[in-house]
């Protein structure tokens, strides 16, 4: 039995507690992820890398002190706005923290195994600001999902919940299937139904879920596309093409943690 084991045995509201408050920390940085990365992938001037320059506010440029910067704590302290300029700080950025700490303290308190239970957190870091950055900008950058597919192969050469081959597998068909959808739409109707970075999504949670899993992720998907399609028309301007990353994200986010407990999916 490994040490944290034995902590988290002893003391599991501690555990999730420390669980949520580093979620709070990850959601902080991968709200820096989600607002930038889109700026540096697209090579816009000015959107500087993922680091520097430090956490500033867009209105008025006034640099974050520390105590400004404390995830959750800091947007409540100051009503969601700009300590210097008073200009609105995004709620999504407190709601990503939200979401990541509940999120990790939650899951530190049900999965029992440990192993699966960081490999999750791993899979979210990587989901969470692809869901937001296909939502707003629809673009799904290969920096964010080539490194999922790698690691979800890697996480199966040693968590032997699912055989490494079910993962290779899960990586081809998750990519080739979305692509045959995607030649199918263009060759009958000429126009492009979907992003090759739906693809590159879909093999990563292939790789992540395994092959038997597609079925599941591909009809969860749609389902919950069809509602945010429904949810989302008021918001949406005409002719705006519609991301299907988030709701590929959801549902491969969903099938992870029902296998996380035992359900083969
Ligand atoms: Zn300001």
């Amino acid at each position: 039995m490994t040490t944290l084991t034995l902590i988290r045995e002893g003391y599991p509201v501690g555990f999730s507690a420390a669980s949520a408050v580093l979620g709070a920390i990850v959601g902080s940085f991968l709200g820096v992820v989600a607002e930038r990365l889109p700026g540096i992938v697209l090579n816009d001037e000015g959107s500087g890398n993922l680091l520097f320059p430090a956490s500033h506010c867009p209105a008025c440029q006034h640099r974050f002190a520390v105590w400004e910067n404390i995830p959750l704590v800091s947007w409540l302290l100051l009503g969601g706005r700009c300590h210097h300029c008073r200009s609105p700080v995004p709620l999504r950025l407190f709601l990503i923290e939200l979401f990541s700490a509940l999120l990790f303290g939650l899951t530190a308190w049900c999965i029992p195994a440990e192993q699966t239970l960081f490999s999750l957190w791993l899979f979210a870091a990587f989901l969470l600001p692809l869901a937001i950055i296909d939502g707003r900008y629809q673009l799904l950058p290969d920096a964010l999902t080539q490194p999922l597919l790698w690691a979800g192969l890697l996480i199966h050469t040693f968590d032997h919940a699912l055989p490494l081959r079910d993962a290779v597998y899960g990586a081809v068909a998750g990519y080739l299937s979305l692509w045959l959808v995607y030649w199918a739409f263009r060759l009958t109707t000429g126009r492009e139904g979907l992003g090759y970075g739906d693809f590159k999504l879909l093999a990563a949670l292939g790789a992540w879920c395994g092959w038997q899993a597609l079925p599941s992720i591909e009809l969860i998907a749609a389902l919950s596309g069809i509602v945010g399609y429904v949810l989302f028309k008021p918001l949406r301007k005409n002719n705006q093409t519609i991301p299907f990353g988030p709701y590929l994200a959801v549902a491969g986010m969903v099938i992870f943690i029902a296998q996380s407990f035992g359900f083969i999916i």
